[in-house]
């Protein structure tokens, strides 16, 4: 896996599918300084597509052969069970020359290959939820045959909505689906236990929220301020010997808490592996 960062020309987009993930994409796009008129939206909802003109100036339309043909850059942005039904007509016109991005979760390359019935230059991604804040992490996988240029524009691309990480097999997708696709919702469930917690001790649910929220912005800025330091470097600088974080782990630890984040990792590629 390796991140890229590199400056790209600017192609034209049409984003098939312009939902919340594909609206986050065009906003990161244009606040970053992307021409909005090199970007397409087309959608069946035309109060959707007139919101996106509204507010980007970008270019909208109900109309998906039209899109593709305008576009340089195909972004398949719907959900993935329309994706086969969505593609079909698409495959009747000549991708040659064109780059398609998929941020479907769990279409492969081969699926989209076959949808789109002609050789065309994939990048398979699978983004996270924090993207619609702009905080996401995106995993990307290319197959062999794509240009190191449409590569680098796919990574562009999705860095309008946070990091990227670029994947060596298709298969690593799982594991991104395991520690950045899913590992919101394990956060959010770490979060709600203890909030659970502290109104079992009579705090209001109000000041746990704001306590424990504050607290996981708190310690997520200093694992990225802090690269040089494990996590457990980390973990062990606020926990002093015999005081109360140590007894608090101390517990954790003794019911095993490092085995149900193992057993749930693996239990989330194991699915992912079964819906692809
Ligand atoms: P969404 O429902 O908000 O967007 C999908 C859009 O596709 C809708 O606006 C819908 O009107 C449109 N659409 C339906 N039929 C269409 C057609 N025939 N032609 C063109 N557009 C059509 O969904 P979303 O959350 O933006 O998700 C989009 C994709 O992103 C999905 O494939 C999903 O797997 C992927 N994804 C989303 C998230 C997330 O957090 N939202 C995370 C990872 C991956």
């Amino acid at each position: 896996m390796q991140s890229t960062q590199t400056a790209q020309p600017h192609r034209r987009i049409a984003f098939i599918g312009a939902g919340n993930m594909a609206r986050s994409i065009i906003s990161g796009l244009v606040n970053n300084g992307y021409p909005a008129d090199a970007i397409l939206a087309a959608n069946p909802s035309q109060p959707k597509l007139d919101r996106l003109a509204k507010e980007f100036h970008i270019h909208t339309g109900n109309d998906n052969l039209a899109a593709c043909d305008w576009a340089e850059v195909i972004v398949l942005g719907v959900k993935p069970q329309l994706m086969a039904q969505v593609c079909a007509p698409i495959a009747g016109i000549n991708l040659g020359g064109k780059l398609v991005i998929s941020i479907a979760a769990g279409v492969t390359c081969d699926s989209l290959a076959n949808y789109l019935a002609q050789p065309v230059a994939l990048v398979r991604t699978m983004p996270n939820t924090p993207s619609l804040l702009g905080l996401g992490m995106t995993g990307l996988y290319a197959p062999p045959e794509v240009s190191q240029e449409d590569r680098n524009f796919a990574g562009q691309l999705m860095q309008a909505v946070g990091e990227i990480i670029w994947l060596d097999r298709e298969a690593q997708i799982d594991q991104v689906i395991a520690c950045a696709g899913s590992s919101p919702a394990y956060f959010f469930l770490f979060m709600e236990a203890m909030q659970q917690a502290a109104e079992k001790m009579g705090v209001t649910a109000e000041d746990a929220r704001a306590m424990i929220q504050q607290a996981a912005v708190g310690s997520a800025a200093m694992v990225k301020q802090n690269p040089e330091l494990s996590l457990e470097q980390l973990r062990l600088q606020v926990t002093s010997k015999g005081g109360a974080t140590a007894k608090a782990i101390e517990a954790f630890e003794h019911h095993g808490l490092r085995d149900s984040v193992a057993d749930a990792m693996d239990a989330a590629v194991l699915r992912a592996q079964e819906m692809a």
